[in-house]
């Protein structure tokens, strides 16, 4: 380290950070008995029978990736996974990126402007907030979930140009995005709207699609975006919509277009997944049972848990450090949930996040249940 102002300044950011609880480390390779930090929600991640599949239909193509999609690396495989997307979403077209984070910096730097009003929810995902800011669009940001609030804004705006902009189900708080709503609204004021399904995509919907298609709104969103690295346990994310907005994204995305396609290994097991899920779209309702009875089990011991009503449920705590004790005793427990912190979630409502996934047995259960009461004795 020179003497450069830049590292003064790095160490100060780090001394601060440690100074207010705040300081992150990557998740050290630890053993575990009951892993709910876990975004693999139908617990496909080792599935043998996906695994087998995926092998099978990698076999006789590369395994890894060469180039960009525009450049190269055209094999039939990410065509075949474009078509089963697209397919299962009843949309005209897919179109798979290398992950959450590239497909919606991607796709919202594409579709917005300095001209276009962009109306978000205040706690969409950290990708959706640097699209925006990438794009340079005008951001008017509503509180989470108030439609009232997000009507004004619209009423207030002169853009030609508007699109609303939401998670389907936030990845923190865990609650599901009043998506009719929202689109009443779009309709009302000529806007488009996307949405990001990555927590819902496998868990929602008669076929597991997602909470677009658990509410019947699929006519009525124009960007539909998930990732295949939550419940599909694999890699990447996509897009499905229209075909000429597909070509306008193979056109126009900058993550798409300057970065090497995923390995086809990955696109391998994306494609196994998807299909392993559409066969058995019923393990999604299954998995929202199993979270309600943890939620209860929660309520009862005297946890807010917030406005949680899906598999994702933060025990909301207020300081950084209660939220680090929390998982620090279930980590002795050997129990994973992680404490997550500001900036991730707002000042004063740090919490301790649990995923809920389908191999949580019931035992497993009652053993979280039981760690959680000991903190909470110990606490009060
Ligand atoms: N959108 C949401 C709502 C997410 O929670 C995440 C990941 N946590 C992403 C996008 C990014 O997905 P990926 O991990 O595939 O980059």
């Amino acid at each position: 380290m020179n003497n450069s102002p830049i590292y003064e300044r790095i160490k100060k950011t780090l001394a601060e950070k440690k100074q207010a609880d705040l300081f992150r480390s990557l998740a050290a390779p630890g053993s575990y008995d009951i892993d709910l930090s876990t975004n693999s929600y139908l617990w496909l991640h080792a599935d043998p029978d996906i695994a087998r599949a995926a092998a099978s239909l990698v076999k006789n193509q590369f395994y890894g990736n060469s180039a960009s999609r525009i450049v190269s690396s055209a094999s039939k495989l990410f065509s075949e996974l474009e078509t089963e997307i697209a397919t299962w979403k009843g949309a005209e077209a897919a179109l798979v990126f290398n992950s959450g984070y590239a497909a919606n910096l991607g796709m919202i730097q594409a579709i917005c402007t300095p001209a276009t009003e962009v109306f978000s929810d205040q706690f969409n995902h950290a990708s959706i907030i640097d699209g925006i800011r990438l794009s340079k669009a005008r951001l008017a940001c509503f509180r989470h979930g108030d439609m009232a609030e997000l009507k004004r804004l619209l009423e207030t705006s002169s853009q030609r140009e508007k699109i609303i902009i939401t998670d389907s189900v936030f990845s923190v708080d865990g609650d599901c995005a009043p998506l009719a709503d929202i689109c009443d609204l779009a309709r009302l004021f000529g806007c488009m709207v996307m949405v990001d399904e990555a927590h819902a995509t496998g868990i929602f919907g008669k076929t597991g699609c997602g909470l677009v298609e658990e509410l019947g709104l699929e006519k009525h969103i124009d960007i539909r975006m998930g990732t295949l690295s939550k419940a599909i346990a694999g890699a990447g994310a996509y897009f499905a919509g229209a075909g000429t907005l597909k070509d306008f994204f193979v056109n126009t995305c900058r993550s798409l277009i300057y970065s090497t396609a995923l390995p086809h290994a990955a696109i391998a097991w994306d494609l196994a997944a998807v299909r392993h899920i559409r066969k058995r779209p019923e393990a999604g309702g299954k998995l929202l049972e199993k979270a309600a009875r943890l939620r209860a089990s929660f309520h009862e011991m005297g946890f807010f848990t917030a406005t949680s009503s899906t598999h994702i449920i933060p025990c909301v705590l207020g300081e950084a450090a209660a939220a680090l004790s929390l998982s620090e005793h279930l980590k002795k427990r050997k129990i994973k949930a992680p404490a997550f912190r500001p900036p991730t979630v707002p000042e004063g409502s740090a919490c301790v996040r649990f995923s809920v996934h389908a191999g949580l047995t019931d035992d497993d259960m009652n053993r979280v249940v039981e760690a959680m009461g000991q903190w909470k004795v110990h606490r009060d």
